[in-house]
Order: structure tokens, then sequence, then C-alpha cells
């Protein structure tokens, strides 16, 4: 019986597979350009991290957990998002005592049980940072010109920067106290979900898909009215520090996202090629979560880049590369001889880093010459009996058809000394 993927899966593999090592390549290069580092942590953890960090009334928390029990009794759930994992790493693994702020990057799965849909799947890909030990505005601005620079080296246009302060500490309290006022007289209107969230947190009930309670939520007050002097003052601060690196955005009172842990900034950068699922990447300050997984009180920003939208922005705006398979040469046979010439000098070029395929299945020359087409090689040259008498080979270009006959044993260095050969023998 044939067995399908998971729902909400994929199968990434050609010229797809291509483009995710492209993007995943970029998002590295632009990484080490700020000096952050790759952490890769379990792909399960316990379940009890996501309850503590992201929160017992949020959607991830509350529905989307894909946990298990294991033979030992343990409860663990499929990683649902990048940030708790990487502060329990930080912590567990004395990251502090890195040079600070400790920069950290990741690409890597999460899990959602959510409804599949364009742009929302049940596996899907984060390139995320995440910086630890800095409460200033200048490292926000930084981590959010991190973003930027990945999402403009991939040549993405159209992006809006949404940015929002959601206060902290005694600010949130007094807006928790106007929120839950303002929802307890919305009581009867509420579904069951949101009148269950608002005694655990008000803000989630802001995260409600039913349209109905989301009518009800329009005049609901916002937390930048809200907010402290001192957080104030670092909104402004990250302001004037992204006009200095000439990056827009726009001030969104009535982004709160979807997680417990955010402090201060939160920010999204969204787009117009993507459908409904408008968002790419999603961030914020989160000053409170180290030390509630058990640290000392640290400054922390970070952001999560969902990277199938990524690609989605890409292919709609026209900016995906063209994919070179990259293979230079079809080395051919006939004849037993010919096949192990074949065999040695294939063994050669690729010893000096040269891309070749040869002839694995005893095919005439007509379906070699077939297979060395539709592998896209750029050469190909077919070594046999007269070939190995002469001493000469000819070497056939796919795209042009040009052909030219050189030394066999010099067929090594007419490749090998390619510019592709350098730095790798
Ligand atoms: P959304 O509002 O779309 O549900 P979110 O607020 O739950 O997103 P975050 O947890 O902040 O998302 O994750 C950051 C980014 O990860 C999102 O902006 C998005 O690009 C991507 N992402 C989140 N959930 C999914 C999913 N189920 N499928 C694909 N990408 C996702
Ligand atoms: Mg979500």
């Amino acid at each position: 019986m044939a067995i399908t993927k998971p729902k909400g899966t994929k199968d990434v593999y050609g010229d797809q597979a291509a483009l995710w090592q492209y993007i995943e390549k970029t998002a590295r290069e632009v990484a080490v350009v700020f000096g952050a580092q790759e952490i890769r942590t379990p792909t399960f953890e316990r379940i009890e991290l996501f309850r503590q960090s992201v929160g017992e009334a949020t959607d991830i928390v509350q529905k989307e957990m894909y946990s298990f029990t294991d033979q030992g009794g343990r409860e663990y759930v499929l990683r649902p998002e990048g940030t708790a994992g990487t502060v329990r790493a930080y912590l567990e693994n004395s990251l502090y005592d890195l040079p600070m702020p400790a920069k950290l990057y990741y690409i890597c799965p999460n899990f959602r049980a959510e409804r599949p849909q364009e742009g929302r799947y049940r596996e899907f890909y984060q390139f995320g940072a995440e910086y630890f030990g800095s409460y200033e505005a200048s490292a926000d601005a930084e981590l959010i010109s991190l973003a930027h620079l990945y999402l403009t080296r991939l040549g993405v246009e159209n992006l809006t920067l949404h940015l929002n302060s959601i206060g902290d500490g005694e600010c949130r309290k007094r807006y928790n106290d106007a929120l839950l006022a303002f929802l307890r007289a919305k009581e009867e209107n509420l579904c069951d979900l949101c009148r269950d969230r608002m005694g655990k947190n008000p803000m989630r009930v802001l995260d409600c898909k039913n349209p109905d309670c989301q009518e009800h939520l329009t005049d609901a007050p916002v937390p930048l009215d809200y907010i402290s002097d001192e957080a104030r003052e670092h909104f402004e601060q990250l302001q004037e520090n992204l006009k200095i690196l000439d990056i827009s955005f726009v001030i969104n009172k009535s982004i709160v996202r979807g997680l417990d842990y955010y402090t201060r900034t939160v920010f999204e950068f969204t787009s117009d090629d993507l459908g409904s699922q408008s968002t790419v990447c999603g961030g914020g300050r989160y000053d409170k979560l180290v030390e509630k997984n058990g640290g000392q009180p640290t400054g922390a920003v970070g952001f999560g880049m969902g990277m199938e939208r990524l690609l989605i922005i890409l292919r709609n705006q026209g900016k995906l590369p063209a994919i070179d398979k990259g293979i230079e040469l079809f080395i051919g046979h006939m004849g037993d001889a010919g096949a192990l010439k074949a065999l040695e000098m294939a063994n050669c070029l690729r010893k000096k880093g040269i891309s070749v395929i040869t002839d694995l299945g005893a095919r005439g020359v007509k379906a070699q010459m077939k297979y060395a087409n539709k592998a896209e090689a750029k050469f190909a040259a077919i070594i046999g009996d007269s070939e190995l008498e002469k001493g000469r080979v000819t070497v056939k270009s796919m795209a042009s058809g040009k052909e030219t006959e050189i030394e066999l044993d010099g067929l090594v260095s007419y490749f090998g000394n390619s510019q592709k050969a350098k730095g790798f023998t």
C-alpha cells in the first residue's frame, strides 16, 4: 500500500531543494556579517519549556503542539518555535560566558498542528536570530537590520516593517487592568476561549481568530497608550536608530504578537505578495524570559522568519535565481577499456572539484548522450578504443554543439584548471 506524507508537510527536491540551499546559504552569510554564531538545539524538548516560556494561554500551547510521551513516560513536544529552546540552551551551556551580547542564529524546522493552507504548514522552517545580554534599543535596531539585510540581499521588495512597543513590568500591569476592564464589559459577546484567556493573560484575547470576537475588540485599549516613560524612550531610541540604518517602518499599535514572552519592542515584516498569511518575519524583545527559565536577568531580542513564506514572496516577485545544476562534464565510453579510462578520468576530475557524471547503465552512445543532455552537463566526451589508440578525445559543448579535440591525458588539466577547481585541491 502506498503511504502518503503527513498533512501540512512537503517533500523538497530538485530545483526547489537548490532554492532552499540558496536562501539558507544567504542567511548564514548575513548572520556572520553581524558576528552571529549558529546554534543547533534538539527538535524535541520537554513540554514544560513551552508552557513556561510561550505561555499557557497561547494558541501554540493550547492548540498547536505536537506532543508525545516517550517510553520512559516523559512528555515531549516537537519544537513549535525557536526562542524557548535557544534560551534553555543558552542557560544550560552557560553561553552567558560568551562575549556579550551573545548573538545566536538557527535555521531549523518547527511543528504546529495548524490548518494547512498556502503559507501555513505543520512543519515549517524558520531562520531565527537571538541576541542575549543587551537591554539597549541599539540591539533591537541591529537585530531588525539583520532581518532587513537578509531580505534585501535576496532582492525582496515592498515589505512593510510594523513596529510597536507593548511595555513591561508596571506598565504592562496597568495595561492588563485596563484591557481586562474593557473585556469584562464585553464578556457576553466573547467566545468561550476568550473568556477563559481573559483571566490568564488578557492580551491573548486580542489574538482570537473568531471574527465575532474581533468585531467587539476594535476599540480595545492599546499597550502603547500605557507604556512607561522608560519604555517610551526606548521605543523612540529604536526609531532613531532605524532612521540612521535607513530602514523605514510604520508604527502599528495593534501588533501584540501571539507569544507571552514579549516585552517592549515587537515587530513584523509583512508583504502584499504573500496572500492571506502576510507576515514573513516576526520578533521582539523578551527581557524576562531568561530569568523565567532560571537565569540572571538578561535583556534579549530575537526574530523568526518563515522560510516557506519567504520563498513564496521571492517566487511572486520573480526574484528566484536560475538554478545551475553545476555539472561540468559527462564522460561516456565505448568498450571495456574506454569504461575503465572514463572511470579513471572522472575520479581525477572529481578530486579537483569538477562535477563529472559518467554512464553507469551500460547504455549505447546515443542513450549516453541523451542522458548527458537531460542531466544538463555542460560538456561531453566519449572515450572508446580509437580515442585510446590516438590518445586524443573530442570535447563537445552541449549548448553550442561546438567540438574541440584535445589530448586525452590533457582532459584533467583542460577542466581541472577552471575557476571552479580553485581552492578544492
Ligand atoms: P501567524 O500570525 O501567521 O500565525 P505567528 O505569529 O504564529 O504567525 P511566529 O510564531 O511569530 O508566527 O513565527 C514567525 C514566523 O514564522 C511567521 O511570521 C511566519 O513567517 C512563520 N510561521 C509561523 N507559523 C507558520 C506555519 N504554520 N507555517 C509556515 N510558516 C509559519
Ligand atoms: Mg500562528
